[in-house]
């Protein structure tokens, strides 16, 4: 496949500083934005559906009517388009990886040989079940409890108690091992404990998937043993935590000594089980989710062993389906893409096979992509527009109503100490002593794990790696890290609609600048808030300003609980509180930076657009952002897994709390998103 890159599209950096002189001063040329003429494409705007009724169909409503999903993937939005031309170019590096060297442990043997081993779909038929076969005999040859707790820490099997390397939260310089609980093949405890349609014919079908998966792999008595998985499954459901629950910070916190934890959670062999992680020398395991390790490692005393084993030969089958044979591939796909995200048909198999290759190895991909599609002028755009929003949260900061002194000062270093990557990581990991066959896709996929646990325990003997990136470089993403306080923004991301250096300032500010405003306010969510700017759980809070904040955060918390994510399924508004925290701040900075840069570059007037003004653009951008369709089990999936609200609520959840909006669209009392002034939520 060879490369495609569309006309006006810049070819290199060079070529697009002739005619950029500010990243955000595109209106100055004549060049053509990605979407539309200057970033939003305003033949989608309603003609019958008011701003002030519903912002987001306001927008979009052309979009709504038109755009469908692509095959094989449940919904259509910004990142699933930027991601299918991200993918197209990704096919192009590993074609041309194909073509060249075939040096071992090179990049491009590397990249070429996985794909021809995931995408050799003749072979992957011919051997079945085979490739898994030494794993399964694994589990068959357990004998009692010790040797199934041994095999949970087997970086390939999936079993419900797990271990890694995470942050220590109390000295984030410093890594450690931790340990937690997994086990449920549903996305969420919901799907388990919730007695309704569709959860009830989800279950009848997992029983379902589980049977098969054993009578196709040749187990005895399937359906006896599935009653039992899925039995467990569901005891295990009702012990996890709700994922609210695990984002409070401070409750996931709980660090002990092995002594302790044998303690603390008995039942469970911990001590072959932390040797066979090489945890056994650590002198002190966090255990993130504790009263569920604790009653989860009651459970695993109390089951007996045969019905353990029973579920770590399906656990193995469902992990690696997806590797498998033709049978294998459509099962595993009928259960958790039919099924479960109600996705109508598989993706054609050589766009699987890319995504492989870009999962598999997205560092060897990201550095080749990097290095076409993503110059140091880039770079240098986004980190001006990361300290337009610095300047503009450290400019509100200082004059925040709500907030004491001793409070306000803390914040402030806290700001200040927010390190931000772009684009790639400044290291890439050596990962050329991995061996990558074209035959053996199964284990290429296991020689990775084992190199990324051995890397793992590297890092319990290192200081923190600075310069990792928790994405690979062509990842549509952008994430705050707690424990680094840092952002970070990958190439992958800063494409359009997210970016598009061609298109007018407002855009830029509504998109780019909004979501890196957001990443900023996770820094300041109602987590974030609980550390410091050295990423270490600590309370600088006043009792006064955290409860004035805690008042203002219930304020959007209850706003969210009257969302219908579905029909008879609303958004989890304490769930969900940091991702809408992040939005409005991110959004209400973002046009604050907005102001500022009208008034630096532009004279103090915005130019009028296209008709619009430059705060119109600013919220159309944000509108446009988020406009999405999505199938109902994919939306039920995130509304139950996924702290995000759905993209309307992004949209009109969020400009209702923000001044600037109404004046911009003259929303009036009696408009449907309406919000009295004394109601709209102001933080950050
Ligand atoms: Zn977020």
């Amino acid at each position: 496949m060879k490369i495609s890159l569309k006309s006006g599209f810049c070819l290199t950096a060079a070529i697009c500083t002739l005619v950029i002189s500010s990243p955000l001063a595109a209106q100055q040329t004549t060049e053509k934005a990605a979407i539309g003429t200057w970033g939003v494409d305003t033949t989608n705007m309603s003609k019958t559906v008011s701003a002030g009724d519903d912002f987001y169909r306001y927008v979009n409503e052309g979009w709504l009517k038109t755009a469908k999903a692509p095959t094989g993937i449940p919904y259509i939005d910004a990142f699933v388009e930027v991601y299918l031309s991200t993918e197209q170019r990704v096919g192009g590096i590993i074609a041309e990886a194909r073509e060249t060297t075939d040096a071992p442990g090179s990049p491009e043997q590397m990249i070429g040989d996985f794909h021809r081993s995931a995408s050799d779909m003749e072979r992957r038929n011919a051997l079945g079940i085979t490739p898994i076969a030494s794993t399964l005999s694994i589990v068959a040859g357990t004998t009692d409890r010790n040797d199934i707790a041994r095999i949970m820490a087997y970086p390939w099997i999936d079993g419900f108690m797990g271990g890694g390397v995470l942050a220590n939260a109390n000295d984030p310089t410093k890594q450690m091992a931790a340990v937690g609980v997994g086990g449920l093949t549903m996305p969420s405890r919901d799907y388990y404990l919730a007695d309704a349609e569709p959860y009830i014919g989800h279950r009848k079908a997992l029983l379902e998937y589980i049977a098969s998966s054993l009578r196709r792999a040749g187990i005895d008595n399937p359906d006896a043993r599935a009653e039992k998985i899925m039995a467990l499954e569901l005891e295990i459901a009702k012990r996890q935590w709700s994922l609210g629950q695990q984002r409070d910070v401070v409750a996931m916190n709980n660090v002990m000594t092995p002594a302790q934890l044998k303690a603390y959670a008995p039942g469970f062999p911990w001590d072959v089980f932390l040797a066979e992680m090489q945890f056994d020398t650590q002198s002190q395991i966090k255990v993130t989710t504790d009263t569920a390790t604790r009653d989860i490692a009651k459970l695993f005393a109390e089951t007996p062993v045969a019905d353990l084993q029973s579920f770590l030969t399906y656990k193995t089958l469902d992990a690696w389906a997806d590797s498998l044979s033709e049978p294998w591939v459509q099962a595993h796909f009928e259960f958790h893409g039919k099924r479960m995200q109600d996705t109508s048909e598989r993706r054609p198999a050589e766009l699987e096979a890319i995504a492989s290759v870009n999962a598999a190895l997205g560092e060897e991909i990201g550095k080749a992509y990097v290095a076409e599609y993503f110059g140091a002028s880039d770079r240098a755009k986004v980190q001006e527009m990361v300290g337009y929003l610095r300047d503009t949260y450290r400019a509100r900061i200082q004059k925040l109503e709500w907030m004491d002194e001793p409070t306000r000062a803390e914040a402030l270093v806290k700001l200040e100490k927010v390190a931000s990557y772009i684009g790639y990581p400044e290291k890439w990991h050596d990962r050329s002593n991995v061996r990558i066959t074209a035959d053996d896709y199964v284990g290429n996929q296991n020689r990775l794990i084992n190199w990324v646990r051995a890397d793992n325990l590297k890092k319990l003997t290192e200081p923190t790696r600075s310069w990792e990136f928790p994405y690979s470089p062509q990842e549509i993403n952008a994430g705050y890290s707690q424990s680094k306080n840092s952002i970070t923004f990958p190439a992958g991301v800063l494409q359009p609609p997210f970016f598009d250096p061609k298109a007018d300032a407002a855009v830029n500010f509504g998109s780019i600048a909004a979501v890196i405003g957001h990443e900023f306010g996770h820094g300041f969510d109602d987590q974030g808030s609980r550390s410091d700017g050295e990423g270490k759980i600590r309370d600088w809070w006043t009792k006064a300003s955290r409860a004035e904040f805690e008042k203002r955060t219930a304020g959007l918390v209850d706003q969210f609980n009257q969302y219908d994510a579905l029909p008879g399924l609303k958004i989890n508004g304490r769930q969900n509180l940091g991702e809408n925290i992040g939005d409005l701040g991110g959004l209400s900075v973002a046009y604050a930076a907005y102001q500022t840069y009208v008034k630096e570059k532009q004279g103090g007037k915005a130019p009028v657009i296209g008709g619009f003004t430059g705060d119109q653009r600013f919220f159309l951008a944000w509108a446009q952002l988020w406009r999405n369709i999505t199938s109902e089990g994919e939306t039920r999936r995130r509304t139950l897994s996924d702290p995000h609200s759905p993209g309307e609520f992004r949209v009109n959840g969020i400009v209702r709390n923000v001044d600037a909006w109404y004046k911009a669209f003259n929303v009036k009392p009696g408009d449907k998103l309406y919000l009295p002034p004394e109601r709209r939520v102001r933080i950050w």
